[in-house]
């Protein structure tokens, strides 16, 4: 006979994914290519709306973002770490909170973690024990897409103006329609 603790799929939480850059926060310009410091980084008001309406509906919410900037020397750990810091400190002002944070400083395209693979969902998934079928996964570059796909989410979303071929589920031209297809299309979770 079997004797042991068998996760209860009953108990699986569902969680939207958001990359950072682009998706919480203004993009880093071109030439620079990433928040550096935390003077740097501001929330983007339809980053906030779409957090609430996705914690309002039951979700968890993770933040997974590739910053290699940090292995190419071009950042320190506790740069990345104070921007994370005042990301939350921003969201409490706010009233709202992430279930976490992960991140990807390799710049090893072969890393698990590295998206387009799914290892930071993955983490994330066994981490807060997560419902990835039922879960999204909302990014504004292909590599987000495809992570979310490799993880196995319900569906994916892409924010990018047209003209962008992509396999996401759904696409929007900014952050500030983001909420609006959220409040239409993420189904509450009912246990
Ligand atoms: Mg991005």
């Amino acid at each position: 006979m079997f004797i042991g603790i068998l996760p209860n799929v009953q108990n699986l939480i569902p969680c939207v994914f958001f990359d950072r850059d682009g998706i919480v926060n203004h993009p880093p310009d071109d030439a620079q290519r990433y928040v550096l410091h935390e003077d740097e980084f501001e929330l983007l008001p339809g980053f906030v709306e779409s957090l609430r309406l996705v914690l309002e509906r039951g979700y968890k919410a993770v933040i997974v973002t590739n910053q290699a900037g940090v292995s190419r020397g071009w950042m320190t750990q506790e740069a990345l770490d104070e921007i994370h810091a005042k990301l939350e400190r921003l969201l409490k002002e706010e009233g709202l909170a992430l279930d976490d944070i992960l991140e990807c400083t390799s710049f090893d395209e072969s890393h698990p973690n590295r998206k387009p693979n799914p290892g930071m969902l993955l983490e994330a998934a066994s981490r807060h024990h997560l419902d990835l079928s039922r879960s999204w996964m909302i990014g504004d570059s292909e590599k987000d897409v495809v992570a979310g796909q490799r993880a196995g989410v319900a569906k994916t979303v892409k924010v990018r103006a047209k003209p962008i071929e992509t396999d996401a589920d759904f696409r929007v031209d900014s952050m500030r329609d983001l909420p609006e297809l959220l409040a239409r299309e993420l189904p509450p979770v009912v246990d």
